[in-house]
């Protein structure tokens, strides 16, 4: 046997402390825009009111950030540019509820390893304040004088000036600066309370001032996230069982093509989380264009126990420990805000438990977290006006008849219900209507699949899809692969309010219809029904997809364009729309509806001006 020759071992020694921080640096120092963030979390976490933020180059020159928090002892200042020394925790037990953005203890010290890094600090009752510069090393000198506010100042300069692979990674100076940007943004989102200002190359580019009321943050979010979002969008707050969220939402009408204006903290921390975008796509997808993303901006108040946020050097993720409940939750509030959206209906705050932070930990999913949603969301309307809905009806086997003479001209503004009443159809396709504030413009038969939709989804959910017989049976012809569907799956049929069998190889009889589709094109609405379950596959399959199904079906039961209505079923359209789930959008979240207030009329005609 011969003896396989082996290399001698390389000898192990210790990395210096600089190459030690140039490697953690690769975690957390990315581009100028991952230094800003790490300097801007410091100086929030020092409890600063005010920062002013200076950059050059898109912050390849320099980053500076200033701040007038609690300052840094000048003993301590050392520690602070060296790895593993943090003021946030002590121990590991601290490591389980964070509630600092920091607590690391190597952002300044990596930093300090790429760059050149100079720290000056002043105490709130020191005489002077003092610099120190950092090389990423251990060896540091005495700090020198400099004159400081109370507060802190970072400069951090040339970055990656000794680690050129990295500096080649770096993009042109605007790009770089539209990511600084994109971390001021957030930040500014995330504390209302603090005052910001930005200069690039000696300019002023942004100034956020406190915030101090509702309007103040308003005016906030519009700079930041666009005035087209706030104007679209609602406010929401839920609390319950220790957890509150909070923010804005954009009516799904407003979607983005990219995923671009989503902003979601966790208590006061940015994050991005799969789970978080997860549960909000769930709540916006049934009122939500294929394809479209939702806005928002939305603050999640949780005990920091119930958060891991030690996933990452860059804090970006965070694990949530009920995070089942998390995701119900979320789930359920943005649902509810979504399904709140009415014409006239004015989004509700609810609180169901005492405020959040003195509950504790959402360990169980109360009972209460689930009565608070399950309430009925559906405000009984103002009957003040009653129609008469005989032709309308026909539509709606279901629907009661109410009896009364509705007017545009005869109803004081008290008694005008949000969309009031119809005055004319145009081109039968739009209904047009006069409300309070002008004129309202309706998709008809956007808005008439919309209220098909729910109330199909109601009944399926609720005694079963009623069916009425059809006076003269269906025969219709389909492929083989169909009318095998028919016969296997005719249980499932049935619970989707048909009578559907097989007449021969190729060919099935329809015998009953689901009652609210009794004036569809019942062959056409058969075809497409057998086509999704042939494109779903079995039923069990098919009833996770059974929203899409019921929506193809509301499809086929709705209003077509050039259905001439009459007045009476105009308004009876109108009054539907006022009591059902989410009108403001069709089933493929385009508006069903709009508002052209006299103001706006008056602009056409240059009326007053
Ligand atoms: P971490 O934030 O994770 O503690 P850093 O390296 O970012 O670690 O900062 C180290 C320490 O330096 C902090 O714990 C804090 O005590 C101090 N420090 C850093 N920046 C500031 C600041 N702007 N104001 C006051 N103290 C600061
Ligand atoms: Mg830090």
């Amino acid at each position: 046997m011969t003896a396989v020759k082996l290399p001698l071992p390389a000898h192990i020694h210790r990395l210096s402390t600089q190459v030690a921080n140039q490697i953690a640096a690769g975690e957390v120092v990315e581009r100028p825009a991952s230094v800003l963030k790490e300097l801007l979390e410091n100086a929030l976490d020092a409890g600063a009111t005010r920062i002013d933020i200076d950059i050059e180059q898109g912050g390849l020159k320099l980053i500076r950030v200033r701040d007038n928090g609690c300052g840094i002892y000048r003993e301590e200042m050392p520690l602070a540019l060296s790895r593993h020394a943090t003021s946030k925790i002590k121990d590991a037990r601290d490591l389980e509820g964070v509630a600092s953005l920091g607590f690391r203890g190597e952002a300044l010290p990596s930093i300090s390893s790429v760059a050149r890094l100079t720290l000056i600090s002043r105490t709130a009752d020191a005489d002077s304040g003092w610099q120190l510069q950092g090389d990423g090393s251990d060896a540091f000198g005495d700090p020198m004088p400099a004159p400081h506010l109370t507060g802190t100042t970072v400069e951090v300069r040339d970055l990656f000036y000794n680690t050129p692979a990295r500096r080649k990674f770096l993009r042109a100076e605007k790009t770089e600066f539209a990511h600084l940007e994109e971390v001021v943004k957030r930040i500014a989102l995330s504390r209302f309370d603090v005052t910001i200002s930005l200069k690039h190359n000696n300019k002023t580019v942004k100034l956020f001032r406190t915030a101090e009321d509702a309007a103040a943050e308003q005016k906030r979010i519009a700079e930041v996230c666009g005035a087209a979002f706030v104007e679209q969008s609602i406010r929401l707050d839920f609390a319950a069982a220790g957890v509150r969220l909070w923010g804005w939402i954009a009516q799904p009408a407003f979607s983005r093509s990219q995923a671009d204006l989503q902003y979601f903290f966790v208590n006061g921390r940015v994050v991005r989380d799969k789970l978080v975008t997860h549960a909000i796509r769930q709540a916006y997808q049934d009122v939500l264009f294929a394809g479209r993303h939702p806005a928002y901006v939305l603050y999640l108040q949780i005990d920091p126990v119930q958060v891991d946020v030690n996933v990452h050097p860059t804090k970006h993720e965070v694990r949530f420990r009920e995070g089942r409940y998390v995701h119900d939750f979320l789930f359920r509030a943005i649902h509810k805000a979504l399904a709140d959206l009415r014409p006239g209906a004015k989004p509700e705050v609810v609180y169901e438990t005492a405020a959040p932070d003195s509950a504790s930990a959402p360990a169980a999913p109360s009972v209460s977290a689930t009565s608070w949603f399950n309430r009925s969301s559906q405000r009984v309307m103002p009957l003040q006006v009653q129609e008469q809905l005989a032709v309308y009806a026909s539509m709606h086997p279901s629907q009661q008849t109410l009896v009364a003479e509705p007017s545009a001209d005869a109803a004081t503004s008290e008694d005008m219900p949000p969309l009031g009443f119809a005055l004319a159809q145009l081109h039968g396709v739009y209904v047009l209507a006069q409300n309070a504030r002008g004129l309202v413009i309706v998709d008809m038969h956007a808005a008439h699949e919309r209220i098909t939709y729910e109330r199909m989804k109601a009944a399926f959910h609720g005694d079963g899809l009623k069916s009425q017989p059809l006076l003269v049976p269906v025969t219709i012809t389909v492929s083989e692969r169909e009318a095998d569907l028919v016969d296997e799956q005719r249980d499932f049929f049935t619970t989707l309010g048909f009578e559907i069998s097989r007449l021969g190889p190729e060919a099935v009889v329809v015998r009953q219809v689901p009652a609210l589709l009794k004036n569809a094109n019942i062959e056409q609405l058969v075809r497409d029904v057998l086509s999704d379950v042939v494109v779903h596959g079995h039923s069990q399959r098919v009833s996770h997809e059974i929203n899409e199904l019921l929506a193809t079906m509301a499809c086929h039961g709705s209003v077509r364009a050039n259905r001439q209505l009459s007045l009476q079923e105009m308004n009876a359209l109108l009054r539907d729309m006022e009591r059902t789930e989410r009108s403001g959008q069709c089933n493929h979240g385009r508006p069903t509806w709009t508002q052209l207030s006299m103001g706006e009329l008056d602009k056409l005609f240059l009326r007053g001006q």
